[in-house]
């Protein structure tokens, strides 16, 4: 038992700690969404293995199979457990409160907390779904990390959000000072191009691929997504042409050996589902990709096309992954979540509102505030119908 009232703490784009009751509401309203979304009798995905299953795209993905379609998930996922009166991490609590709710809902979902990277956890994951689940149709890779200890060679790679080429120079928020100001990057040495493709690109997910396909783990039919983002060109230094783009175009690559493989064997498929920009701790992390954020919710507000995580995954799920559902894709085979934050008319409305905007105006003519509200939900802050001035238990169990 550890009761006390938790405060948020902030430094920059990051939180240091979590609120348990926020966290657990968090989850609950995502699988109220999906309950309220589902089509009578949608099927799907019966089994399904989820990597970075606690927080962002990876949770949604894994609350859309289990609420939407009733599938078995094993997550995996890195996050801290509470350890005496210090919180857990956000993640943590997601997926304890994810688990307690499965349970209640007679769903199998079990978890894995540790680095999915390793040679270990992999024979864990494999352990387990042999055990428990028998093989996965259903494998969603989401992770999203700073770094990773490659398991064969032992090199520990970093990741770099960097341009490529040429110096950068943009506006962006300082999420501290709340000010909108210039930044400007150095462009990625060789070496960090490298690295990042090494962190972010397809080689992890094609491991994992092979060791279930080897072990006899991956279902008839079995299909696999990873999600990556384009947006708008203002962006596309830092972000598609960057190095974090050029691990994006390693990981459509792969799903495109993948595919092959998968249809060969199994008649499955492989797929990178480009997603669109939301608040993730990913996310806020990434120089400019902040005031794009809120500029953008604005737009996509004012036309009542506002998605979170958890409605592109209901998208995901019932118009491409349901029964008798092919992934519609695009003429590059990438299925197009963001079909709606790229619309014309958003982009013209967003682009236009860019040049103009400044600390002055930040919260007149952006969603600034919404983006800060979405920031703290990610720590189970600022969450309708949670009282933070109560006591709550940080312990929690998985
Ligand atoms: P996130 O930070 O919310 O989630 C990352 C997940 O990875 C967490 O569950 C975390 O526990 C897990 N993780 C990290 N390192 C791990 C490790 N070593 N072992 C096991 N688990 C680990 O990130 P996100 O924004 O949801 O990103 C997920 C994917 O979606 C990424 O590929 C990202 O590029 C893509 N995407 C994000 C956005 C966006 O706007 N956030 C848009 C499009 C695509």
């Amino acid at each position: 038992m550890a009761l006390t009232v938790v405060t948020q703490k902030v430094r920059g784009f990051i939180c240091t700690n979590a609120h348990p009751a926020g966290c657990a509401r968090s989850v609950e309203r995502q699988i109220e969404s999906v309950l309220a979304a589902r089509p009578a009798n949608a099927t799907g995905p019966k089994n399904a293995l989820v990597i970075g299953s606690s927080t962002g795209y990876g949770l949604a993905s894994r609350i859309a199979l289990a609420w939407g379609f009733g599938a078995k998930t094993l997550g995996v996922f890195f996050e801290k457990e509470p350890s005496g009166k210090r919180t857990g991490t956000a993640g943590y609590y997601h997926s304890a409160a994810l688990h307690a709710r499965a349970r209640a809902d007679g769903l199998f979902a079990e978890g894995i907390n540790g680095d999915a990277f390793s040679e270990e956890i992999k024979r864990e994951a494999a352990a387990r779904i042999r055990a428990e689940m028998g093989q996965v149709d259903a494998v969603i890779y989401s992770l999203a990390s700073p770094r990773r200890v490659n398991p064969r060679s032992g090199e520990t790679l970093q990741s770099a959000l960097k341009p490529i080429g040429a110096s950068y120079s943009g506006k962006t928020i300082d999420l501290g000072n709340n000010e909108v100001k210039m930044t400007s990057v150095e462009p990625a040495t060789d070496d960090e191009i490298r690295q990042t493709v090494g962190v972010m690109g397809g080689e992890d997910w094609r491991w994992w691929i092979e060791m279930l396909l080897e072990e006899g783990l991956l279902a008839e039919g079995a299909r696999t997504l990873a999600y990556s983002y384009v947006g708008p060109e203002l962006t596309w230094p830092i972000y598609r042409d960057g190095t974090i783009g050029a691990a994006k175009k390693d990981l459509a690559k792969t799903a495109d050996a993948l595919n092959d493989l998968l249809a060969h064997r199994l008649g499955g498929g492989a797929w990178v589902s480009v997603n669109k920009a939301v608040v993730t701790q990913a996310s806020a992390a990434i120089p400019v990709v902040p005031l794009y954020i809120s500029l953008l919710f604005k737009v996509m507000k004012a036309k009542g096309v506002h998605e979170g995580c958890i409605e592109q995954l209901q998208r995901l799920c019932f118009e491409h992954l349901a029964d008798g559902k092919t992934p519609r894709v695009d003429a590059d085979r990438l299925i197009r979540l963001d079909d709606w934050e790229m619309r014309e008319d958003v982009q013209r409305e967003t682009m236009a509102l860019w040049p103009q905007v400044d600390t002055e105006n930040l919260d007149q003519l952006s969603d600034y505030e919404g983006f800060r509200k979405d920031f703290n939900q990610l720590f189970g802050f600022e969450i309708d119908g949670v009282d933070y001035e109560a006591e709550v238990e940080t312990e929690a169990a998985l």
